[in-house]
């Protein structure tokens, strides 16, 4: 048996995370589970715990030891936000990173200031820090952050086979979410009921909105960026709604490698897991003969400013990504509250606070820090003022 990777799983009561337990417990002969964290879904947590018996667990939201089940106090239990940072030191090889928000960035650099590789599920780590995130890569070594996201996974495989050649165009899809037909007033005008419809794909809240209103794109292009050092005049992104193919990469001849699947967020985590392997991971297989047909669209920044402020922000650098983030991730979670709220007027709460913060540094994790802080700020009491 070869050794098994010890895995730590930040955030594994989400989406990615319990479909990473699931792909581990699939090749049991492979993963061992060595963390376990959560923000606060407790009970999940203690039935990951019972079945993968980690070392270490912990609770971002404290809850008192009473309430951890007598059969589950055989490992370390760690409560409070310092969790996701022992868990990123604690004795594994790969630390999964597929918490929501800003507590990643803190995560990934812990992880690899430590000689662990990342799996990265999380988008602010890259979108606020990429400078600092792909500098602690750098010193590890190749391949010390691995991509989960689907459209990073994928330009990833294609990049397999480049042997050196330079890319020339990256090709970022995007399912074009519930407004892709949607006239621009139409998408305005829009509710979190409508935007919570995604066509392809089941995930959590925060990026199903995203999906909806094309910040889910803006961050993947900021972290693209990053991952695969080129440009944004580089990087197309190219409206796909059947999501089968879900990026590709543009070479100098004009040949255009793609990674082709079903929508299936398994196969990028354990791409990422038992990279370069490649293992079963119990879904459906891709049929192309039930594919009635691709079709490709371009991107409209009129109707989905998201997009137009996605270019802003990579041109002012600095903090700019880190503040449209931000203000993105306060006003999806108004949204998310209030059931009257528009996507006009996210769009609006972002592209205000991005005016008046848009040109703070971001050369440390201080000034990242404080930029998103003061973005919030601006945010929430924009938010409150409507
Ligand atoms: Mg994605």
């Amino acid at each position: 048996m070869t050794q098994r990777r010890k895995i730590a799983v930040l955030g594994c009561t989400g989406s990615i995370g319990s479909q990473a337990l699931e792909v581990a417990a699939l090749h049991q002969d492979r993963f061992q589970i060595t963390a376990l964290t959560a923000y606060s879904s407790k009970e999940k947590l203690f039935d990951a715990v019972r079945r993968f018996r980690p070392e270490m667990a912990g609770l971002v939201m404290p809850i008192p030891m009473e309430e951890i089940p007598e059969d589950l106090r055989f490992c370390q239990w760690v409560f409070g936000k310092e969790c996701l940072t022992l868990a990123a030191q604690s004795d594994c090889d790969d630390v999964l990173v597929s918490v929501v928000g800003m507590v990643g960035l803190e995560s990934v650099l812990t992880a690899l200031q430590n000689g662990k590789r990342v799996l990265l599920a999380n988008k602010e780590a890259l979108v606020t820090g990429g400078h600092l995130v792909m500098n602690a890569a750098a010193k590890l070594g190749e391949n010390s952050l691995l991509p989960v996201d689907s459209e990073h996974s994928a330009i990833f495989q294609c990049l397999q086979g480049a042997q050196g050649n330079p890319v020339e165009k990256l090709l970022l899809t995007c399912s074009g979410g519930p407004f892709r037909t949607w006239e621009k007033d139409a998408i305005r005008a829009a509710t979190k009921a409508q935007a919570l419809k995604h066509p392809n794909w089941v995930m959590g809240q925060k990026i199903t909105i995203d999906s909806a209103t094309l910040f889910n794109k803006a961050l993947e292009i900021m972290e693209a960026k990053w991952l695969f050092h080129v440009e944004q005049d580089k990087i197309q992104v190219v409206v796909h709604p059947q999501s089968v193919i879900h990026s590709g990469v543009q070479f100098a001849d004009g040949a255009v490698l793609a990674q082709l699947g079903t929508p299936d967020m398994k196969l990028p985590i354990l791409y990422a897991m038992s990279y370069p392997d490649r293992l079963p991971t119990g879904g459906q297989e891709l049929d192309l003969f039930a594919l009635a047909g691709l079709t490709f669209e371009r991107p409209d920044p009129e109707r989905f400013p998201s997009l137009r402020m996605t270019k802003e922000c990579l041109n002012a650098g600095g903090a700019a990504c880190c503040v449209l983030n931000a203000a993105n991730e306060e006003a999806v979670a108004a949204l998310l509250r209030d059931d009257t709220m528009t996507l006009g007027t996210l769009y609006d709460v972002v592209e205000d606070t991005l005016q008046k913060a848009g040109s703070l540094p971001a050369d440390t994790l201080e000034d990242i820090l404080h930029a998103d802080a003061l973005a919030r700020e601006i945010a929430r009491e924009r938010l409150f003022r409507r």
